[in-house]
């Protein structure tokens, strides 16, 4: 399999950098200047995305703002605890954030991943706790999904969070063995069935701390498999970190 990340992390860091000094960046929203050089993003637009202000301390499901008891876990989680540990997702999956990370995965708007990869990385620096995972793994699409969209959103996530963070991303340590259908659609029990199954693991994580990257949680039970996977093969701690969370369906 191809490594992305490695093939291009450097080259659109260092082109970027250069770039900066000469143009400064235009808000992929309203073509207005951007807040800062790396930040294609002017500062009311950033101001007005959906922030996850108020949300479950375990799955980061979006609860009804003005509750003020901490930690606050959702009706679900408080039922049936998560095989991850936290969730970091710093946006609501609302407009224009829903639009975007279509465009990032349907549109080739690669450009997107980069926005949303710096605000990623701004909120995981500001709201993680203890220290760094020892690695973090961007969610891994099918081979042949990877082929025909020619890259992996969550693999550019991660080439910013990298740049960023104190974190190493590993792209290959899983794998996905077959691509699930839209988890939105199914049940609970449907869509648990649906991911069974879909990753397998190269290596040893005995001890490890892993962070799971994606671009939205939208019912969690993808990031959960995934969970599940890493923790059978030792991993002692594995968190979330996601652009978006969507609420749950039911
Ligand atoms: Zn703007
Ligand atoms: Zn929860």
């Amino acid at each position: 399999m191809v490594d992305v990340a490695r093939a291009h992390f450097p080259l659109w860091q260092q082109g970027r950098r250069i770039a900066a000094r000469w143009w400064p960046s235009v808000c992929v929203l309203c073509s207005g200047r951007g807040a800062n050089p790396l930040l294609d993003l002017c500062a009311e637009c950033h101001a007005d995305l959906p922030k996850n202000d108020s949300a479950c301390a375990r799955c980061a499901e979006p609860l009804a703002r003005g509750i003020s008891v901490a930690p606050l876990l959702c009706g679900l989680c408080l039922q049936r605890v998560p095989r991850f540990d936290a969730a970091l997702c710093a946006l609501r999956y609302a407009y224009p954030v829903d639009r975007m990370i279509r465009q990032l995965k349907y549109g080739n708007a690669v450009i997107h991943g980069r926005v949303l990869g710096e605000i990623m990385a701004a909120y995981v620096g500001r709201m993680h706790c203890g220290p760094w995972p020892d690695c973090v793994v961007p969610m891994p699409l099918a081979q042949k999904r990877f082929e025909q969209r020619g890259y992996n959103q969550a693999i550019e996530l991660a080439a910013v969070i990298e740049r960023r963070l104190p974190v190493r991303v590993r792209t290959d340590l899983v794998v996905r063995s077959r691509e699930t259908l839209e988890q939105a659609e199914l049940d609970r029990k449907q869509r648990s069935r649906n991911v069974r199954g879909a990753f397998s693991l190269s290596g040893e994580l005995r001890g490890r701390h892993v962070a799971i990257i994606d671009d939205v949680v939208t019912t969690g039970s993808t990031v959960n498999e995934l969970a599940r996977v890493l923790r059978r093969a030792g991993a002692r701690r594995v968190d979330v970190w996601a652009v978006a969370r969507a609420g749950r369906m039911k």
